[in-house]
């Protein structure tokens, strides 16, 4: 997808500040922080959502964003403390950007709903 935010990310066509990848994911802060800690964990295969998931290829990809997320949790020290994963999906869902991506969010305490 050309046209895509985070693709262009991934290309490395658009800075950000990567925090983690190997060849299935890539993870880097959100520009817009909601927490002390707030990291996107997107697949560097495009994916537009939660909402088209299937089969064996994207139950891998899930599985190496969620290790990835895991990680990343241990390495800020998130693991003992807690943390929130989101995946807003779709309209109504809140999804803004159309490339799959799990919101990681630590370093304080959450309150629901968000914001
Ligand atoms: P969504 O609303 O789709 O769940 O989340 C999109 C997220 O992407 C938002 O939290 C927003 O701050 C973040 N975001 C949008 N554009 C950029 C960008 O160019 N760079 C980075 N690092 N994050 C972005
Ligand atoms: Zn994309």
């Amino acid at each position: 997808m050309t046209d895509c935010l985070f693709c262009k990310i991934v290309k490395n066509e658009i800075p950000a500040q990567k925090v983690m990848e190997n060849e299935h994911f890539l993870a880097f802060n959100d520009i817009n922080p909601q927490a002390p800690v707030h990291i996107l964990v997107i697949p560097k295969r495009h994916r537009d959502s939660l909402a088209g998931f299937d089969g064996h290829e994207d139950l891998k990809m899930i599985g190496e964003l969620f290790q990835g997320i895991t990680r990343i949790a241990r390495e800020k020290g998130l693991d003992t403390r807690g943390f929130r994963v989101v995946a807003n999906t779709g309209n109504e869902g809140g999804q803004t950007v159309g490339h799959l991506h799990f919101h990681l969010l630590g370093g304080r305490y959450m309150n629901w709903p968000p914001g």
